[in-house]
C-alpha cells in the first residue's frame, strides 16, 4: 500500500514539475507538501480522487501585467506585475504583494501555494493568493514609489475586491505602499472599499497589531514550541535574521516574553549585540532612515558588525529566520545544532532549505515551518477584514489577545495532527496535513 501511494504521489509531482518547468522555488514548496501527503492518501484514498491534487497545484487564475512608471528624471521604466489567485475554496484569495527584483512567476506561485495551507491553518475564512513585481524599491524616491504603486494598482484594481481577492504587504510593501495602492484603488473605483486591502493605516480602516502581527505571532508560536518541551522563552537567547517588519516585531515580543534577541541582519551583513538589540535604534535606522544594519554597530560601541557572513554562526537557543527564502541551508542548520539550538521557527516564507529541515529533523530539534509560525500576519489581516466588514475598530489589547489565541490554536492543531498521522513532534507534517485536509474537504464540497 505504502509503496503504491508513494508512486502515485511521485507521479503527481512529475506532472506538476513538467507543467511548471524552470520554477525551482515552486517545485520545492510543492515537494515539501507532497512529502506529507503520502500518509494522508494512505489513510483516505478519496483525496486522490476527482483530480483533487492536480486541481490544488494549478492556480485558479494567474495574472501578469505591464507596470510602466516615470522616474524623477522623466525617464520611463517598465516592470512586470503579478497576481496569482491560487485557491478560493475557503474564502476570497488572500496574500501579500512582494516588490523585489527576485520576483518572477515561479516565486509568486511558490508563495501563493504556501499561502493556501497557511491561511487554512489559521481557521479563518480566507483562500490563498500572492502577487508582486520585480520592481526594486531600494534607492527610489518617495515620488517614484508612489507613482509605481499607482501604476501597479491601475491594472490590479480590476482583478481584486473585498469578496474576490484581498492583497496585503510582503517584502518591499509596507504601510506606505498599501496607502498609495489603496488611494489609487479608491480613486479608480470611487468606492471606499476598506476590505479590499489589508495592512492599512489605523486612521483609515487598518487594524491595531497588523504591523506587529507576523513578528509577534512568530514569538508566540516559538513560546508554544518551548512550552511543549517544558521550557519557556524566559532567559533564552534568540538570533533573528532580517531587520524588516517581521524581524523587528519578533525581537520586540521576544524581549517582552523575557528572552534576549542578540543578532539580526540585512543583505549587507549582520550585527551582534550581546546585551540585547536596542529596538528603538534598530527601528530608527530601518524604518526612519531606511539605512544599513552596519549603522547599528556605528552607534553602539559594544556591538559588532560582520560584513556578509552567516548569521547562523552566532550561537543561540532560538533561531528565527525572518529574511527570505532559502537563507538557512543544511550547513547553517548543522552549525546551529552544534551550538545547541533548541527551537527554530520560520518568520519568512520557506527560509530553510529541504536539507536544513532534514538536519533539524535528524537532530530532534523542534522546527516550525512558516506556514504555521508566520501565519499571525495573515490571520490579523483576516481580523482587519472582519473589522472592515462590520465598520468596527478593536483595541490593541483585544486584537493582540485574538492573535495570541490564534497562534496557540495553530500550534495545537499542528501538533495534534502530526501525532494523529503518526509523526509526533513534526511540525512540517502537522502543518501541511492540517492545512491540506481543510482545503481539500472544501474543494470536495464545492464540486469540480
Ligand atoms: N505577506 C504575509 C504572508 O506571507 C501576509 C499576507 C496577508 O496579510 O495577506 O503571510
Amino acid at each position: 500500500m505504502s509503496g503504491q501511494v508513494r508512486a502515485q504521489v511521485d507521479k503527481y509531482f512529475e506532472v506538476v514539475a513538467h507543467r511548471n518547468a524552470g520554477e525551482p522555488e515552486f517545485h520545492q514548496a510543492v515537494a515539501e507538501v507532497f512529502e506529507s501527503l503520502t500518509v494522508v492518501l494512505e489513510r483516505n484514498s478519496k483525496y486522490a480522487d476527482f483530480g483533487l491534487i492536480e486541481r490544488l497545484c494549478e492556480p485558479e487564475r494567474q495574472i501578469i501585467f505591464r507596470v510602466p512608471w516615470v522616474d524623477d528624471q522623466g525617464c520611463v521604466h517598465v516592470n512586470r506585475g503579478f497576481r496569482v489567485q491560487y485557491n478560493s475554496a475557503l474564502g476570497p484569495y488572500k496574500g501579500g504583494l512582494r516588490f523585489h527584483p527576485s520576483v518572477n512567476l515561479g516565486i509568486v506561485k511558490f508563495l501563493g501555494f504556501e499561502q493556501i495551507f497557511k491561511n487554512s491553518l489559521t481557521g479563518l475564512p480566507i483562500g490563498g493568493g500572492k502577487g508582486g513585481s520585480d520592481f526594486d524599491p531600494k534607492g527610489k524616491s518617495e515620488g517614484e514609489i508612489m507613482r509605481f504603486c499607482q501604476s501597479f494598482m491601475t491594472e490590479l484594481n480590476r482583478h481584486i475586491g473585498e469578496y474576490t481577492d484581498v492583497p496585503a504587504g510582503d517584502i518591499g510593501v509596507g504601510g506606505r505602499e498599501i496607502g498609495y495602492l489603496f488611494g489609487q484603488y479608491k480613486r479608480l473605483t470611487n468606492t471606499y472599499e476598506s476590505g479590499v486591502l489589508t495592512g492599512k493605516g489605523i486612521n483609515w480602516g487598518g487594524s491595531q497589531v497588523r504591523t506587529e502581527a507576523t513578528g509577534y505571532g512568530v514569538a508566540y508560536f516559538v513560546a508554544e514550541m518551548l512550552k511543549a518541551k517544558g521550557e519557556s522563552v524566559e532567559g533564552k537567547t534568540a538570533v533573528i535574521s532580517g531587520s524588516g517588519n517581521v524581524a523587528i516585531y519578533a525581537i520586540q515580543k521576544i524581549h517582552q516574553l523575557g528572552g534576549l534577541a542578540i543578532a539580526c541582519s540585512d543583505s549587507s551583513g549582520y550585527i551582534v549585540d550581546k546585551k540585547g538589540i536596542d529596538l528603538d535604534l534598530l527601528k530608527e535606522i530601518k524604518e526612519v532612515r531606511r539605512g544599513r544594519i552596519s549603522e547599528y554597530a556605528d552607534a553602539v560601541p559594544h556591538a559588532e558588525f560582520v560584513a556578509g557572513g552567516c548569521i547562523w554562526d552566532v550561537p543561540c537557543d532560538v533561531a528565527l529566520p525572518c529574511a527570505t527564502q532559502n537563507e538557512l541551508d543544511d550547513s547553517a542548520a548543522k552549525t546551529l545544532i552544534a551550538n545547541g539550538v533548541q527551537a527554530v521557527a520560520e518568520g519568512a516564507n520557506m527560509p530553510t532549505t529541504p536539507g536544513g529541515i532534514q538536519a533539524f529533523r535528524d537532530a530532534g530539534v523542534a522546527f516550525a515551518p512558516g506556514k504555521a509560525a508566520n501565519a499571525g500576519g495573515v490571520a490579523t489581516s483576516a481580523l482587519e477584514m472582519q473589522q472592515n466588514a462590520s465598520r468596527d475598530s478593536w483595541s490593541f489589547e483585544y486584537t493582540d489577545e485574538r492573535l495570541a489565541g490564534i497562534m496557540r490554536g495553530i500550534h495545537a492543531r499542528t501538533i495534534e495532527t502530526a501525532a494523529e498521522y503518526g509523526k509526533p513532534g513534526d511540525y512540517v507534517h502537522g502543518a501541511n496535513i492540517a492545512g491540506f485536509v481543510k482545503v481539500a474537504d472544501a474543494m470536495f464540497a464545492l464540486g469540480v
